[in-house]
C-alpha cells in the first residue's frame, strides 16, 4: 500500500497529476476541490456550508473537509493506497489524516510537492477559469487571496510532513509528460525503500 499526498499551490497541477498517477500505480484519488464541486453541483447540505467559502476563495472549515475526507476514505477499504489531492490544506487536518491512516493500519507514505512561481500560476488559473465555469478561477483578487491563504495556512503541512521525513520536491513546470516522469522517478524511489 501507498499512500501520497500531492501537494502544491492552487493551479500547480495537482489534479491533472493525480489523475494519471492513480492509473499508474492504482491508487483511489480523494481531491477535496472535486467533492466539494460535486456537493454544490446538487446542492447538498454540505456543499451549501462550501459555497460561500469557496467563492471568496478561503477554506472550508476543517471541521466540515475532515468528515468528508473521513467518509471518502472509509468508502474504500480494499484500495491498494490513496492519492490526496487538495488534502490536507492545514495541520490540523494533517493530524487528522495521520490519526485516520493510523485507524486503517496504514501511514502516509510521502508529501510530494510541485513547485511553481506565482506569476505562472495565476496566469494558469486563468486559462483554466476561461474553460472550467469555475468562478473562484476568473476574479484575480480570489485568485490571489487562495495563493495567500496557502502561503499561511498551507505550507506549514509541507513542514510538519518533514519534520517526519517525509516531504519531497519536485519541479512542477514544463510539459505534462515531462513533470509525470519526475514524479514517477520520485515515487519509484520511495517505492524501492518502503
Ligand atoms: P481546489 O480544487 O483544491 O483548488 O479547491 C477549491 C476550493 O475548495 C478551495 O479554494 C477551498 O475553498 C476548498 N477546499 C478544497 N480542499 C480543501 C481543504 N482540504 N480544506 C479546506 N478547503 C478546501
Amino acid at each position: 500500500m501507498i499512500n501520497l499526498i500531492l501537494f502544491g499551490p492552487p493551479g500547480s497541477g495537482k489534479g491533472t497529476q493525480a489523475e494519471r498517477l492513480v492509473d499508474q500505480y492504482n491508487l483511489v484519488h480523494i481531491s477535496t476541490g472535486d467533492l466539494f464541486r460535486y456537493e454544490m453541483g446538487n446542492n447538498t447540505p454540505l456543499g451549501i456550508q462550501a459555497k460561500s467559502f469557496i467563492a471568496r476563495g478561503e477554506l472550508v472549515p476543517d471541521e466540515i473537509t475532515i468528515g468528508m475526507l473521513r467518509n471518502k476514505v472509509e468508502a474504500h477499504p480494499d484500495a491498494n493506497g490513496f492519492i490526496f489531492d487538495g488534502f490536507p490544506r492545514t495541520i490540523r487536518q494533517a493530524e487528522a489524516l495521520d490519526h485516520l491512516m493510523n485507524e486503517e493500519g496504514t501511514s502516509i507514505h510521502a508529501l510530494i510537492a510541485l513547485q511553481v512561481d506565482d506569476d505562472e500560476i495565476i496566469q494558469r488559473i486563468k486559462l483554466r477559469g476561461a474553460t472550467s465555469g469555475r468562478s473562484d478561477d476568473s476574479d484575480e483578487g480570489i485568485i490571489r487571496n487562495r495563493l495567500d491563504v496557502y502561503k499561511k495556512e498551507t505550507t506549514p503541512v509541507f513542514d510538519y510532513y518533514a519534520g517526519q521525513g517525509k516531504s519531497h520536491l519536485v519541479e512542477g513546470t514544463g510539459s505534462i509528460d515531462a513533470i509525470f516522469d519526475r514524479l514517477c522517478a520520485a515515487i519509484n524511489a520511495l517505492h524501492a525503500g518502503l
